[in-house]
């Protein structure tokens, strides 16, 4: 599904460039569920960034379902992303004038569908998620975990072959999160291919494979959990 050959990428400020990812290889097939573990300023969003096409590498190459990734312009990279790509972040990003469901529902409102449709899809997603009862509720009335999952809810309504999470559960406390990571699990046992960014050891064991990122290399690659995410669902 991903594929990442010798990926390089350098910030420039002023004189001075910082190079954050130096020769990353990483491969990710159909249906893992991979985190990328490494300490703050690791350059664990940057690499998710350029999986997920909001920013390019310097060096290296990447493929995406068998799709190059190189020198694509603004509207054909959009495309891929709307199609290949959902994004899950730390603080949500929801549209706090719109209720749970036109949050969700409003991709595919960029994708053309009409509104009884939308609205249709986008109830599925929302129960799916365990929160149908809360379609009408803006997200000022929904709690952290409850954001997070109309979140989740709106990455996944478009079916996107993969599910990019960059700490997800950043802003929750614990108990949520564990909560958050066991939805993940479970849409992951439905056969989504998901990669989660974190810092937090016990969200990187509730992945199937830790890729750990120190000073711009992979140090660690290596599988944690083949128990079947089935069980919990
Ligand atoms: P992580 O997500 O692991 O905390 P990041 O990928 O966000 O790490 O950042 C890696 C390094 O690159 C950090 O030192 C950060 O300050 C720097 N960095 C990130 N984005 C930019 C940017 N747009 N411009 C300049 N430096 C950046
Ligand atoms: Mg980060």
């Amino acid at each position: 599904m991903i594929k990442i050959t010798g990926l390089h990428k350098s910030y420039h400020i002023g004189k001075n460039s910082l190079h954050v990812l130096k020769g990353i290889n990483f491969n990710v097939n159909e249906g893992e569920l991979v985190a990328i573990m490494g300490s703050s300023g690791s350059g664990k969003s940057t690499l998710l960034n350029i999986i997920g096409m909001l920013d390019v590498a310097d060096e290296g190459i990447y493929t995406l379902d068998d799709n190059l990734i190189k020198d694509m312009d603004e509207t054909k990279s959009a495309q891929y992303r709307n199609k290949f790509l959902g994004f899950i972040f730390q603080s949500f990003n929801l549209i706090n004038y719109k209720t749970a469901l036109e949050n969700i529902a409003l991709p595919l409102y960029y994708k053309g569908l009409k509104r009884m449709e939308r609205q249709e899809i986008a109830m599925e997603y929302l129960t799916k998620v365990g929160l149908a009862d809360w379609a009408t509720h803006l997200p000022s009335e929904l709690s952290g975990g409850q954001k997070q999952r109309v979140a989740i809810a709106r990455a996944m309504v478009t079916q996107p072959k993969v599910l990019l999470a960059d700490e997800l559960t950043g802003a929750l406390d614990s108990k949520t999160s564990t909560e958050v990571m066991d939805l993940i699990q479970k849409i992951n046992a439905e056969g989504k291919t998901i990669l989660v960014v974190t810092h937090e050891e016990d969200i990187a064991m509730m992945c199937k494979r830790i890729v750990r990122l120190k000073d711009g290399v992979i140090v660690e690659d290596k599988v944690v959990n083949q128990i079947k995410a089935t069980t919990h669902v």
